[in-house]
């Protein structure tokens, strides 16, 4: 008996290239894998190296530059004048990552960041 990894690997390849319905089983692994590099697919699929970013925008206390190509939101540290942190379209999630840095960088502080603005 030969039922190896060879020979799945044979029927997958012959199947999705025959038939519609196991295109679904062949995306699998990619999608899989996709998912793991989402920020390097992105540029690959919209050809965006987000080098156009927009003059920073306030919202919630925070700093963010808007890449004028996609859409994808970045922190943008106004002390500093330049941007940091990952890539990501949901602002929620740029904030969320942000509280965890502060509190890695500064865990002898006391939060400070509800401080309301007057
Ligand atoms: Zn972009």
């Amino acid at each position: 008996m030969d039922l190896g990894i060879s020979l799945d690997f044979g029927s997958v390849y012959g199947l999705w290239s025959v038939s519609e319905e196991n295109k679904k089983s062949r995306w699998a692994w990619p999608l899989g894998l996709a998912t793991g590099v989402a920020g390097a697919a992105l540029v690959l699929f919209r050809g965006c190296w987000h080098g156009k970013m927009s003059w920073p925008v306030r919202a919630q206390g925070y700093a963010y530059q808007v890449c004028l190509g996609c859409g994808i939101k970045r922190l943008f540290d106004e002390k500093n004048f330049q941007a940091y942190g990952p890539y990501r379209y949901d602002l929620n999630r740029l904030i969320a990552w942000d509280h965890a840095q502060r509190e890695k960088a500064e865990p002898a502080f006391p939060p400070s960041e509800e401080r309301p603005a007057s």
